[in-house]
């Protein structure tokens, strides 16, 4: 697919995404895909899921620009530009911190640019299941340095990855280029904790999507972060992680952890 050629045919995570939690960059299609979703999981309950996950991130990326120091975010699955994204957070604790913003949707990249007009940010068009083309992104190397630490962020997106995509792979070729004393981060949807029900709902929903859905196991989830320590609460339920007055609903259907290489 070209590269600026936004799919409208089939619903996108990033525009599915976007309306659950309330956005406006999305289009019918989607709405039907996410009516689905509802139907089948409840529309309180995807909503809730969805703005845990968000708060999640939120958090997650606080912590590592106040707590850890981090300066530099690779963020990848970024989705659409919403309320509180990494970049605001980050220059709240330092105008310099500098995030680079990824994602295979070209509509992020179209609705993000006039809202991310700043030296300091940038958002490349990828499909992180080849990861050379995000790490040897010239754009993304004019911005970040590596032999520095970076948080790279894979909030939400995991689930969007098949086995035969190998997810440990693609976190392991951004684990190579990264500086002791990075991060990543990480929230996956879990079927452990699910209904039948529910589960078959996520498939359900992203079925005509284009990308596909990926429930996965907590051993497995857990097992992306190899080669990382996981900074406490290790890897719970996103609304147990550092949990603050920040409104995060409580659903047990997804996992995240913030983690640290030595
Ligand atoms: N990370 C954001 C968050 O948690 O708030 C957005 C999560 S949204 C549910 C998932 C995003 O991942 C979508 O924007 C989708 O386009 C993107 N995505 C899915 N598969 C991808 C891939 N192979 N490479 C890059 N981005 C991908």
């Amino acid at each position: 697919m070209e590269r600026t050629q936004v799919p409208l045919g089939q619903p996108t995570a990033a525009r599915m995404y976007d309306e659950a939690l309330g956005g406006k960059d999305h289009y019918a299609i989607d709405r039907e895909a996410n009516s689905r979703l509802y139907a089948a999981i409840g529309e309180e309950r995807v909503r809730s899921t969805a703005m845990e996950n968000r708060r999640f991130l939120g958090r997650a990326v606080e912590y590592l620009a106040r707590e850890c120091g981090v300066r530099q975010f690779l963020d990848v699955g970024s989705g659409l530009p919403t309320v509180r994204n990494t970049h605001q957070i980050a220059k709240e604790a330092d105008p310099a911190s500098r995030v680079v913003y990824v994602d295979i949707d070209p509509i992020v990249a179209v609705h993000g640019r006039a809202l991310l007009a700043d030296d300091n940010t940038r958002i490349v068009t990828a499909d992180m299941r080849r990861p050379e083309t995000i790490l040897d992104d010239p754009e993304l190397n004019k911005l970040l340095d590596f032999n520095e630490p970076v948080a790279v962020l894979f909030v939400a997106v995991f689930h969007f990855v098949t086995d035969q995509d190998d997810p440990a792979r693609i976190v392991g070729a951004f684990r190579e280029r990264q500086a002791p004393g990075s991060y990543v981060t990480i929230s996956h949807l879990c079927a452990d904790g699910m209904s039948e029900a529910e589960q078959q709902g996520w498939y359900a929903g992203f079925s005509g999507a284009t990308v596909p859905m990926v429930l996965r196991t907590e051993p497995e989830i857990q097992r992306l972060f190899e080669g990382y320590d996981l900074v406490e609460p290790g890897l719970v339920r996103p609304w147990r992680w550092r949990p603050a007055e920040d409104g995060s609903p409580r659903t047990d259907s997804l996992l995240g952890g913030v983690a640290r290489l030595g």
